[in-house]
């Protein structure tokens, strides 16, 4: 359920040593979040990419969450068994144990604040989220005007929002709500691409499950994606 008893009151109060073991001593906070983030795929893709780099999935269905703890937990255990006694395990990055990748079971619809501290993130990923398809279900959809606010009060100046999808019609209604939000501005593939963004796409195009059951259809896929962007004092 989405009993407030199940959801940490801010930020603050949770305790990511839990999470990410091997950071405990950094102080280091999730910077990645891959809200709806299904079996895993994108943070595990991630994960060796970006070894300074925490990231945290959320996903709301109970045994999908569960097999995603437990699939990080024997990739943590195997990456870490398979590194050669000759090599220290200091001179290791721990993101090579995927120790800097971890999931919470949550609605992020009504809790994202209650994880994510004001600026603290640097990347929001939404990987081919449900389309809801009739109208009176949009209002169930991840991206609206209300849950923007949220998202760019947890992005810090500069952070990227990647959104793709295999539906049309979602993809211009994720597109026509973060542009017509003031704090995001549109950001085309190949500029990401020419800031050294380009294993993200790849990442956010082929590493989930979603992504590669498009690709099996033969399925057309829409990137979208966007910069928090300072806010103009005048
Ligand atoms: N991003 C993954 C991928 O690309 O393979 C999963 C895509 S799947 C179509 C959408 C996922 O979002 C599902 O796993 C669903 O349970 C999850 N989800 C839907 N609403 C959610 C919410 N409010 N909070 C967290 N997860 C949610």
């Amino acid at each position: 359920s989405d009993h407030s008893l199940d959801y940490p009151s801010s930020p603050r109060d949770i305790d990511w040593s839990i999470h990410y073991p091997a950071y405990a001593n950094t102080g280091k906070l999730p910077e990645f979040a891959d809200v709806g983030c299904g079996f895993g795929g994108l943070l595990i893709t991630l994960a060796p990419l970006f070894p300074d780099t925490l990231m945290l999935g959320m996903e709301i269905r109970v045994q999908v969450s569960q097999y995603v703890q437990d699939r990080i937990a024997a990739l943590r255990v195997t990456a870490a068994s398979a590194v050669p006694t000759s090599v220290s395990s200091t001179a290791v990055s721990p993101s090579a144990h995927f120790q800097n990748i971890s999931i919470v079971r949550a609605n992020a619809m009504k809790f994202l604040p209650n994880y994510f501290a004001k600026h603290s993130l640097t990347s929001l990923f939404f990987l081919f989220p449900d389309p809801h398809f009739k109208s009176r279900k949009h209002k169930a959809r991840i991206i609206s005007p209300t849950l923007l606010a949220e998202y760019a009060y947890a992005l810090r100046p500069g952070g990227i929002v990647y959104t793709i999808t295999d539906v049309q019609d979602l993809h211009e209604w994720m597109r026509s709500h973060l542009e017509a939000f003031p704090l995001f501005e549109h950001v085309d593939e190949e500029t990401l691409r020419a800031q050294g963004k380009g294993p993200v796409i790849d990442a956010v195009y082929t590493s989930t499950e979603e992504g590669k059951k498009v690709e099996r259809n033969h399925g057309k896929k829409w990137l979208a994606c966007f910069k928090r962007i300072e806010v103009q004092r005048q």
